[in-house]
């Protein structure tokens, strides 16, 4: 383990935290719940362009990121039927938000194809001391553990390689199961690989939408992380 990590799961205090009764298994959201980007997206998306010679600002980068992917948030809820989705979704969803950051200028392509690499890394994510130290009393207590994100195929690849995601028993991603949270497709899907009953589940996330609220929905118990 390490020792960041370390640390961040020793000062964690469930501060009287028990699992509710019956409960078999945590699943965790990843992306703001678990990991966070570092260096932020912002940050990010601008050193990819500049290593097209495009100059942006992350300040601008940041609201002009925000309405794109508020945008094909959109268009996913609006489809018939909601929140499907698929490998190739999932690719055009990144293709589209990286267009629009970047108005759509020639280096769009070489952007997307950069960034799509740079968060596939292990090195473009650091751990989260909340949802890591509550991973880590889950785990004690004897739980099943699971991450279930809307973040794509790619998860997989780096969910062996980063505490604390290394130490979940079970990885569900949306393009995957075929279904984004909040549909209530991908919350069967879950219950249904981890053999429970919806009551038998906590869902931990950061998103009062598609994490607190459809978790909700779905029967389960939830708990929002800050
Ligand atoms: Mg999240």
């Amino acid at each position: 383990m390490n020792e960041a990590i370390k640390a961040a799961a020793a000062s964690f205090r469930p501060g009287g935290w028990e699992p509710p009764p019956g409960l078999r298994a945590v699943v965790f959201d990843v992306v703001g719940t678990l990991v966070e980007p570092s260096p932020s997206v912002p940050q990010a998306y601008a050193a990819a362009a500049a290593r097209q010679g495009l100059e942006r600002d992350p300040g601008e980068i940041r609201e002009r990121f925000s309405a794109a992917w508020r945008r094909q948030e959109a268009i996913d809820a609006a489809a018939s039927p909601p929140f499907a989705t698929s490998r190739g979704r999932e690719a055009a969803r990144w293709r589209a938000i990286v267009a629009e950051v970047f108005d759509q200028q020639p280096e769009t392509d070489a952007i997307f194809a950069d960034l799509w690499d740079h968060f596939g890394r292990v090195e473009a994510w650091r751990p989260l001391p909340f949802g890591s130290g509550l991973m880590r009393a889950a785990l004690d207590r004897g739980l099943t553990v699971a991450l279930a994100s809307n973040f794509d195929e790619r998860l997989h690849a780096i969910a062996g390689l980063i505490e604390p995601l290394s130490w979940a028993d079970q990885v569900f991603a949306s393009s995957e199961i075929g279904w984004r949270k909040p549909a209530a497709e991908f919350f069967r899907t879950v219950e249904q690989r981890l053999g429970c009953e919806p009551a038998e589940i906590l869902l931990v996330g950061d998103d009062p939408d598609l994490d607190i609220a459809a978790g909700r929905h779905a029967g389960w118990h939830v708990l929002g992380v800050a």
